[in-house]
């Protein structure tokens, strides 16, 4: 194998890009290296470059959402073998370290978010994957590499927002900000949760235009163009919905959120802000709102994974641009600044 590999590097706030970096290497016997078979960019990584993220330590290299084949197993992994094709879930942590005992996952010294505060990221040739055994899953026999991108860190987001939100079977939601995880928020609300309603506002028409041919949004609602709380109380008979998934994390998005809930209703936010911002809170306090956020925990991934193999959700038509590592700069700047209709931008591997 080469001792050099292509992967794109975060070098200091607003600059970065793609260049050669040594293959890594197994460092503890827990470890996996492997090879990227194909990866995603996410609004975070886009965060992250333009400095947007406090703490992030440089040069790094970026990305967390991704499926790995085995390479070279440590002495000390059971479950994987060279040669796996896996899905790869996007952090790890080791339960040992000063910072994991501090309860700090995030900063984990030998784990964290790939491409975070602690791990190289996967927009590279290789990775180095620690606690292999609890962050790698085998991709089920029939199913591919796209089947399976969007569940560890879409899904799994869109998941999160709804449970975390308490919601029931037949209820009603909103889903504030249609990017990747709204869209797999508004998804797995229709196909897995049994709502009766699925309202999804966005300002930008053609991420409506993509949740509605797929038949997962009953309402849409574009606030550029329509009075949004308006159109959404006369498609809720004047009443709001009982849960407002926030994805966007801004005070506008915020905002329409405290005025989508309905009375008692209960407001979400998985987005990750990238700075404080006022909320009404005589609005929250007088109408008995419910305020849940938090950042996603992996759970359900194994009851999406079925959901996947048994047809009932398919996250694939959000899939909109696919190129090799090779063009990975030119993906940073069309998904960062939202060109070309781009929903989700795949890496596949380096082509020499
Ligand atoms: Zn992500
Ligand atoms: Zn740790």
């Amino acid at each position: 194998m080469n001792e050099t590999m292509k992967a794109l590097v975060y070098y200091e706030p607003g600059k970065y890009g793609l260049t050669d970096v040594p293959v890594p290497v197994i460092l503890k016997p827990t470890d996996v290296l492997a090879k990227v078979t194909l990866a995603a960019i996410c609004t975070s990584d886009i965060h992250q470059v333009r400095g947007e993220v406090e703490g992030i330590p440089y040069p790094r290299i970026q990305g967390h959402e991704f499926c790995a084949e085995v390479v070279e197993a440590g002495a000390e992994v059971k479950n994987l073998k060279v040669g796996d094709r896996c899905m790869v879930l996007p952090g790890t942590f080791c339960g040992q370290c000063d910072m994991c005992r501090a309860g700090r996952f995030l900063f984990c010294r030998d784990g964290g978010i790939f491409g975070g505060f602690s791990l190289e990221g996967c927009h590279a040739e290789y990775i180095r994957i620690p606690q292999a055994d609890q962050t790698m899953f085998p991709i089920p026999e029939g199913l591919t590499e796209e089947d399976v991108i969007m569940l560890p860190d879409m899904l799994a987001t869109g998941w999160f927002g709804i449970t975390n939100g308490g919601f029931t079977e037949g209820g009603t939601i909103a889903v504030i900000g249609v990017g990747p995880v709204g869209q797999c928020t508004c998804l797995l609300a229709k196909k897995a949760f049994g709502a009766r309603q699925v309202i999804a506002v966005d300002t930008l028409q053609y991420r409506l235009d993509i949740a509605k041919e797929a038949g997962i949004a009953d309402v849409l609602i574009n606030p550029a163009q329509d009075k949004a709380v308006k159109k959404l109380m006369e498609a809720t008979n004047g009443q709001g919905v009982d849960l407002v998934v926030e994805t966007a994390g801004i005070k506008a998005t915020f905002d329409l959120a405290v005025r989508a809930a309905r009375y008692n209703g209960t407001i979400s936010t998985v987005a990750v802000p990238a700075a404080p911002f006022e909320v009404n809170m005589p609005d929250i306090v007088f109408r008995n709102l419910t305020i849940k956020a938090g950042i996603q925990n992996g759970s359900g991934i194994r009851k999406m994974m079925k959901l996947i193999m048994t047809g009932k959700i398919d996250t694939r038509f959000m899939l909109t641009h696919r190129a090799p590592l090779n063009d990975i700069e030119k993906g940073y700047d069309v998904f960062g600044h939202q060109k070309d209709h781009c929903l989700k931008w795949l890496i596949t591997p380096y082509e020499r």
